[in-house]
């Protein structure tokens, strides 16, 4: 494991911040906006989003100055008013199996926020690359099993935080024209293939308590002028919304993916707390009818392995049968464990004979490696850089904060 630490915690003594706000991350309208805040007139408006929108999301660049097709008085308007700045990374941690992760500093929304931190995965595979991003800062739902599930709701995240983390993700690893990438022989190759070709929503947080800034923020990953994410590459993991799962197939039109965990009502009820507002067969009702379900855009249903939990050959059989007729991949994941856990993860003969019953049944069972455990970054184990990260913060500055914010969603 390699750790490189970036200016850990803010010195008392450091700058002032830039009072600008920053243009990276906002939506086609939240540019129309901040350009006719600053009267560029009426009938230029549509044109230069167009111009910014690729200077900002295809090319990449973090100064105005280079924005060679916008009129020069344009541009210094621009940065008299507004940044590019990037949110800070105060920690990169690079394992060995060349999964990063990215601690990443957000400014303050508002005069009672004080910035929310935030973690940030990236896992690459031989052909694709895959960045895990958070949607808010902790959780409000208690799944017993996952880490973040320990840590208060502070807030949700705006779209533009959203989209900063992909921004983020392609300034490390090099993935903007014109810019190196990283000589690790870790990242992914193929013709055309990005390092960051996938995004999937399995960070921090419940993206469907966020939904309206996880659309906007698909809206402006997805944008073929842009970042250009296609929306089948792009997964959003729920525990069970329902009520807002057709909403995500009719608005954001992405992939689905479910984390089940559990077979029955009775163990899902203590494993994924949500079920007891919307049970098993109303969600799979939801799934059923998602819109755009085919065998060629498969609802992905993601199952932790918990020894001596839920992880019988019964519950194998239990999981087909539910599961008949909805279009439907599994994803068998390790439990990853974080001090303080009552679960264990299944035995590995447990493990592959679950995922035998799973198989022989008709789906494929891929048994998800779970990647950058050295440094805390797998599914579930978003959280302790942060607090520790927080901790030294408080011990420098010498202050005895509460921990987080009131919840709001
Ligand atoms: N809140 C959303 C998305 C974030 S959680 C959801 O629950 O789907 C992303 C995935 O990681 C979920 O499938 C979750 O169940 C899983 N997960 C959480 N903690 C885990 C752990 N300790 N080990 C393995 N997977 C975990
Ligand atoms: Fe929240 Fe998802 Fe963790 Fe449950 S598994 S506590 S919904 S982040």
């Amino acid at each position: 494991m390699s750790i490189v630490e970036l200016d850990q915690v803010a010195s008392p003594l450091a700058a002032a911040p830039d009072s600008r706000p920053s243009l990276l991350g906002l939506t086609r309208q939240g540019l129309a906006d901040a350009l006719a805040s600053i009267e560029v007139p009426e009938r230029e408006i549509r044109m230069r989003v167009n111009q910014l929108w690729h200077w900002i999301y295809f090319q990449g660049v973090t100064d105005f100055a280079l924005m060679t097709n916008v009129a020069k008085g344009l541009r210094a308007r621009l940065a008299e008013r507004f940044t590019l700045a990037r949110p800070e990374v105060v920690a990169e941690q690079i394992s060995k199996d060349g999964t990063r992760k990215w601690l990443i500093r957000m400014p303050p929304v508002d005069a009672k926020d004080r910035g929310a931190e935030i973690e940030c995965v990236y896992i690459p595979e031989r052909h694709r690359g895959t960045l895990c991003v958070s949607s808010q800062v902790g959780c409000t739902l208690t799944c017993t099993f996952c880490h973040t599930g320990t840590q208060k709701l502070v807030r949700n995240l705006t779209a533009q935080e959203i989209v900063q983390q992909l921004v983020v993700a392609r300034d490390r690893i090099g993935d903007f024209p014109g810019m190196t990438p990283p000589t690790d022989g870790l990242l992914p190759s193929g013709e055309g293939v990005r390092a960051v070709s996938n995004i999937v929503f399995m960070g921090m947080g419940e993206p469907l308590y966020n939904f309206d800034h996880v659309r906007d923020a698909i809206a402006v990953l997805s944008d073929g002028d842009g970042l250009s994410l296609s929306k089948r590459r792009i997964t959003v993991s729920t525990s069970g919304v329902v009520p807002q799962i057709s909403a995500l197939g009719d608005e954001m039109g992405t992939m689905l993916a479910i984390s089940l965990h559990a077979v029955r009502d009775e163990l899902r009820n203590t494993l994924v707390p949500l079920n007891k507002k919307y049970p098993l067969q109303e969600l799979l009702q939801a799934c059923r009818t998602y819109p755009g379900v085919s065998n060629a855009r498969r609802i992905t249903f993601e199952y932790v392995m918990l020894k001596d939990v839920n992880d019988s050959p019964a519950d194998a059989r239990e999981l087909v049968r539910l599961l008949k007729g909805i279009p439907a991949k599994i994803n068998l994941i390790p439990f990853n464990p974080w001090p303080g856990t009552q679960y264990e993860c299944s035995d590995w003969d447990v493990i592959e004979r679950f995922s035998e019953i799973v198989f022989n049944a008709g789906y494929a069972s891929p048994v998800r490696t779970p990647r950058g455990r050295d440094i805390l970054a797998a599914c579930g184990q978003l959280k302790s850089e942060t607090e520790k990260v927080r901790a030294r913060a408080r011990l420098m500055m010498e202050e005895d904060e509460a921990d987080g914010e009131p919840a709001s969603h």
